[in-house]
């Protein structure tokens, strides 16, 4: 039996999943590298989420490549004789040429390294993952799936910062976030109600990282997210939309340079820094401190205000579809947002919200809402199942 790797690697991690190769791949394994150049650990589940291997590994040298090695060894242990024929990876940025998933040559690997000033922190990491496992499997095919690519079917005009010409020319523009995602959320949503997927809808993406899409028959025209992932929403730890006038405010009176802007934009704002608490929902939900409560009523507010914003570039709105972290799970947060969209047609059904059906909005909405629970590695699978399938022998 054959299987693919769905391989997601971030700054000190890599996350890695094994499906059954086929048109619907089949969840084998879950598992990750966790603490890399710190005191890194591996943990393997099976499908039902069983932990079934938990093994400290070595600190000295464990870098990426090292981890790269441990996984695949570890992976071929635990699935013995399912042969990994493929490995897909989730690679952060095509730049705005890349609008779909693609077989890895050497020359894209290349190009795929040019865009590293534009994804700084994960960037590096992909291609590292990437480049480990073709030098210890040159034979393996190996895809990319990238979180830009669903983004490039937005008009021009969507993709574009009101700056001199000269550094649009240079690449800085809005490329968007989260596609896997919102690729196989818009997938599910044709499964589930074709019709309405044909129209105006509004994915939102609410997890630890939050974006909005607008989807017109299952393709991108706009996105919260920009030139980088901190654009758009209140998140976790990350700020979202600001006053670019702040950024030069902190460097003028505060001495900020790019690395305290950096920390600043990505992990000392959002959820944490309004709250002081904890950057995660559940965490904040529980909380009587008002900070908390103020914390959630902005957040909240930033995703109304998108709404209508997305909204505006689709010419109305059909759907609504909650996902992620705190979409899929959090009923006072959807019904919140829904609350802030009744001027667009939204009710919700609130017992339905309750139970988080697929479909929560009241018979009367002139508006759906729907809860459609991601799945990117599941998404990356099939795809890089696709490529393979048509992939010229080699
Ligand atoms: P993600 O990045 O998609 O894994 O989402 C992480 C966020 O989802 C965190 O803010 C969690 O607190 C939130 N989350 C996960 N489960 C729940 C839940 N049952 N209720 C509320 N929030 C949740």
């Amino acid at each position: 039996m054959s299987s693919i790797a769905v391989l997601n690697a971030g700054s000190s991690s890599i996350k890695f999943a094994v499906f059954q190769s086929a048109a619907e791949p089949l969840l084998l394994l879950k598992g990750q590298i966790e603490g890399i150049g710190a005191t890194p650990r591996a943990k393997l589940s099976d499908a039902k989420g069983n932990v079934v291997l938990q093994e400290e590994l070595p600190r000295e040298g464990f870098d990426h490549a090292a981890a790269t090695q441990t996984m695949m060894r570890i992976g071929a242990r635990w699935l013995d004789g399912k042969d990994i024929v493929a490995a897909g990876h989730r690679v952060v940025h095509g730049g705005a040429e890349y609008s779909a998933p693609l077989l890895l040559t050497d020359q894209i690997i290349d190009r795929l390294a040019a865009f590293v000033p534009l994804a700084p922190l994960h960037q590096p990491h992909n291609l590292a993952v990437i480049r480990a496992i073709r030098s210890a499997y040159p034979q393996l095919p190996q895809t990319a799936c990238f979180d830009t690519a669903f983004h490039r079917s937005q008009p021009p005009i969507a993709q574009t910062f009101a700056i001199p010409r000269k550094f649009s020319d240079d690449g800085l523009r809005r490329y968007g976030f989260h596609g896997i995602s919102y690729e196989y959320v818009a997938g599910r949503l044709r499964a589930v109600a074709p019709a309405v997927a044909e129209g105006r809808v509004v994915i939102a993406h609410l997890g630890n990282g939050a974006s909005l899409c607008a989807v017109r028959n299952g393709r991108s025209v706009a996105s919260t997210m920009g030139f980088t992932a901190a654009d758009g929403l209140m998140m976790g730890t990350r700020c979202g939309s600001i006053d670019p006038g702040v950024l030069v405010h902190l460097m003028d009176q505060y001495g900020f340079g790019a690395r305290e802007l950096e920390d600043f934009i990505y992990r000392r704002s959002g959820l944490l820094g309004v709250s002081g608490i904890s950057s995660d929902m559940r965490t904040l939900r529980a909380s009587r401190d008002p900070a908390a409560k103020e914390a959630i009523a902005l957040f909240i507010y930033r995703i109304v205000r998108e709404i209508g914003s997305m909204a505006a570039a689709l010419g109305g709105l059909d759907a609504l579809v909650f996902t992620a972290g705190i979409g899929e799970n959090d009923a006072a947060t959807r019904a919140e947002v829904a609350a802030g969209c009744g001027w667009l047609g939204l009710t919700l059904d609130d017992p339905a919200n309750q139970r988080g059906e697929t479909l929560i909005s009241a018979p009367q909405s002139r508006v759906g809402a729907f809860v459609i629970p991601t799945n990117e590695e599941l998404e990356i699978a099939k795809r890089t199942a696709e490529i393979i399938r048509g992939a010229p022998a080699t």
